[in-house]
């Protein structure tokens, strides 16, 4: 397979530097041909600003949607916005790897999103109508291919279990995986997320490595994530509401729209 990995800490000798090689190194050594989207070493620009839309006429307000679907319509997109695309195109895997930082991703993997997930690729697509609310949710270009996250955090797995202090991690994670990765049509597969990395010492870097290695080696196998499908039957259109009675006993907020989360 072709997996692209898009790596975003700002130090390669970090333990995410570390763990990101162990999981090159094992994709390389399973036959999968890798890419590296090493954010913080390409210098990439985070924010959307006028910059990205090249065809704006100066006195034109700039209103990020439409310019989007303009500049993806035109193409004329920014080179390194188009690079990042053809990527994503290339690779049957998406994998997004970072520290948690205040409970989500660093700001320059989301300015990644925003800038590379444009209207006409990741959202906007398909028909929009009262009967249909467009290819997304299951659907839409990327749909076919697969995307995991690979996440280290400074708290302990029980702070991030259902009854802990910080939020479960399957609901933290639920905008990333969901709202991000599943919109564009990626089938998610469960989160990697090392906890209590600050103090990690040798031994448990071994432990670490030697588990994200099986994921590596079970990426075209891993059950995904059961997310409900938009167009699949299971919501009312256009309320976009799952429909009455579908959700599992004792499901409710996010998990509503997993299929068996309540069992
Ligand atoms: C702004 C900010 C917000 C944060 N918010 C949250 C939050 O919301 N929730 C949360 O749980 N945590 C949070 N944290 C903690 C954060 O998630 C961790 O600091 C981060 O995941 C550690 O990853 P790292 O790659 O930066 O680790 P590093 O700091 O590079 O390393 C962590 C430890 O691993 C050791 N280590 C062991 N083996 C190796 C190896 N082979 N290579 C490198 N290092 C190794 C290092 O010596 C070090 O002690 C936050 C941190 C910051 C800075």
């Amino acid at each position: 397979m072709k997996v692209l990995l898009v790596f975003a800490h700002p130090d390669p000798r970090s333990l995410n530097g570390a763990l990101r090689d162990v999981a090159v190194a094992e994709l390389v050594a399973q036959g999968h041909e890798v890419k590296v989207s090493d954010l913080y070493a390409e210098g990439w620009k985070s924010e959307v600003d006028r910059t990205d839309f090249p065809a704006l006429l100066d006195d034109q307000r700039l209103i990020p949607v439409a310019a989007s679907k303009q500049a993806f319509n035109g193409n004329t997109l920014t080179p390194d916005v188009k690079a990042e695309i053809d990527k994503l195109l290339w690779a049957d895997v998406l994998i997004l790897q970072f520290p948690l930082w205040w409970f989500a991703m660093p700001a320059i993997l989301k300015g990644w999103v925003d800038r590379v997930f444009a209207y006409g690729f990741a959202y906007g697509v398909g028909e929009h109508s009262e009967a249909r609310w467009g290819d997304r949710y299951g659907e839409g270009t990327l749909a076919g291919k697969r995307a995991m996250l690979i996440v280290t955090a400074g708290g302990w797995e029980e702070h991030y279990s259902p009854r802990g202090v910080n939020g479960p991690i399957e609901d933290l994670l639920f905008p990333i995986n969901h709202g991000i990765l599943y919109y564009p049509g990626y089938e998610v597969l469960p989160p990697h997320v090392v906890y209590r990395v600050d103090r990690f010492s040798a031994a448990d870097f071994t432990t670490a490595a030697e588990q994200l290695r099986e994921r590596m080696r079970t990426l075209a196998t891993t059950a995904p994530i059961a997310y409900r499908r938009q167009n699949g039957g299971d919501y009312l259109i256009p309320k976009m509401q799952l429909r009455p009675d579908l959700e599992d006993p004792g499901a409710n907020g996010f998990a509503l729209h997993i299929n068996g989360a309540g069992n």
